[in-house]
């Protein structure tokens, strides 16, 4: 089959959270089914920046082509590559005044950026490069354009006519909104839908809507949205779709994310032959400025400082944490978002200094040691769709303490491979903090037990490739 990717975000060319390691990595494993995929992402700045100083190997196209938007044809570019360590051609739709920005969201326009790119890929892909997917595959709000578009305008072109469309949720909580100016900018006409208030369009909603599939990224994830808790007032939308709403669990790219050859790790470790792992430990304690001490439970938090990621149930644990109410401990964290959580931390690092590091940052290249020098890796998420970072823990030997929403529930398993709560409370939280302490400091046998069952886990996309494809499959008829 012919799929076409659409995506705000892809690994490693552009990255925000999870969406960009399942873009940048679940094509490969569609290729290996024998699937021709190709991906179409923005040329954000630091793209166009790296093509003019050789850091990324990319080509401009050799045409440029004009896109109709708001009734005025737009002259647009674009660059094209590989990814990396494959031949999956990927494409970059250009345009200096809409896409060419530093960061990828955030900007007052973003509705209408990706309602371009969204159109744009479609132009790129079917009339420049003659190149007719079987199979659009959107991945959020960001690129629903192009569903709605497909099963609108698109139907009354026999160019783009016979196209089917998948549509992944990877978070439901962000919508996409705009209003009904959009469709003149667009050029298309539909009609309104009962989740839309007077004027607005949703981009999540009409991507649910119009597309031909839906799934999301874990099967709990997907029953939870179809709740009203869940829904984010979109879940009387999603029963309607019904049996065209399913969820499949993300893998992992295990190229990437491998401790046995990753770079960025002080030693490299198998669950084989972990004794190096030690080694990461320590230079992470040095590194952050902790005590060099492999006795000493350190745990840490990679995460987007988000509401979502359950940090209002951080602040009295930690707290406790760093009181030593579990004995001594030391923290990790790496992140950045809202302020107020930024603030916590901040004035936590300043008062237990030796105890607590926070580095508000994207560190691609500390990450990883933090993975594979921690002891214990915390995720007690409000929601979660899937979440990378309890798999990546897991296969880098740290062990999760999670709560079980999403795919938190369906990847970790109590007293197996991790230590799981239910209750969204901060006591729930703190008992398993305090379990998880306790065993780590008295059953050094157990320990091992639950951390290396969580490093032989196998969170590669063999499994769900083939899930996807039986999808497409299903779409394509
Ligand atoms: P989400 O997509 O909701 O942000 P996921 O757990 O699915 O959450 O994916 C988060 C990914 O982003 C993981 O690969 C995690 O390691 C990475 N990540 C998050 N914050 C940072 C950061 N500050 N520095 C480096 N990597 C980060």
């Amino acid at each position: 089959m012919k799929i076409l990717f659409i995506s705000a975000e892809v690994f490693p060319f552009a990255k925000r959270g999870g969406l960009a390691d399942v873009v940048g990595s679940l094509p490969k494993d569609l290729a290996k089914l024998g699937h021709d995929v190709r991906v179409v992402m923005p040329a954000y700045n630091q793209i166009e920046q790296g093509y003019a100083d050789g850091s990324i190997d990319i080509d401009p196209l050799p045409v440029t082509f004009d896109v109709q938007v708001d009734g005025i044809q737009t002259e647009t570019g674009g660059f094209s590559g590989t990814l990396p360590g494959t031949d999956i051609p990927i494409y970059f739709v250009a345009n200096q005044m809409l896409l060419g920005r530093p960061e990828i969201y955030g900007y007052p326009d973003d509705v209408y950026r990706f309602s371009f790119f969204s159109k744009a890929s479609l132009h790129l892909m079917v009339e420049t490069l003659d190149w007719t997917p079987d199979i659009v595959h959107a991945h959020d709000w960001h690129t629903a354009p192009a569903v709605t578009w497909l099963a609108t305008a698109g139907k009354t072109d026999p160019k783009y006519a016979n196209i089917k469309t998948l549509f992944t949720i990877h978070n439901l909580a962000h919508h996409g909104k705009a209003n009904w100016h959009i469709f003149n900018y667009l050029q298309l006409h539909t009609h309104s839908l009962e989740e839309e208030a007077y004027d607005e369009v949703n981009f999540m909603a009409r991507g649910i809507y119009h597309a031909n599939k839906v799934n999301t990224v874990s099967p709990t994830y997907a029953r939870e949205i179809m709740t009203q808790t869940g829904g984010t007032g979109l879940d009387g939308l999603l029963r309607y779709k019904g049996a065209d709403v399913s969820g499949i669990l993300n893998g992992l790219d295990t190229e990437v994310w491998d401790p046995s050859t990753d770079k960025n790790l002080k030693a490299r470790y198998s669950v084989k032959k972990l004794a190096p792992r030690k080694k990461n430990k320590a230079h992470l304690q040095a590194k952050l400025g902790l005590a060099v001490n492999p006795d000493v439970p350190l745990l840490a938090m990679i995460s987007r400082l988000d509401y979502q990621k359950g940090l209002d149930l951080m602040g009295e644990v930690v707290y406790r944490l760093l009181e030593g109410e579990c004995g001594p401990v030391q923290i990790a964290l790496l992140g950045s978002g809202q302020p107020e959580y930024e603030m916590m931390f901040r004035q936590f690092a300043r008062r237990y200094p030796d105890k607590i590091s926070a580095e508000f940052a994207y560190r691609a290249d500390l990450a990883p040691l933090i993975y594979g020098g921690s002891d214990m890796f915390l995720m007690p998420s409000l929601f979660e769709p899937c979440g990378l970072g309890q798999l990546i823990a897991m296969r880098y030997g740290s062990i999760p303490i999670v709560r079980a929403t999403g795919g938190l529930a369906d990847t970790v398993i109590e007293n197996e491979t991790g230590f799981v709560f239910d209750e969204y409370s901060t006591n729930s939280f703190w008992l398993t903090v305090q379990k998880a302490t306790y065993i780590y400091n008295t059953d050094k046998k157990q320990w091992k037990t639950v951390q290396t069952n969580g490093m032989k886990q196998d969170f590669s996309w063999s499994q769900s490739a083939s899930q996807y494809e039986r999808l497409y499959q299903s779409i394509a008829g």
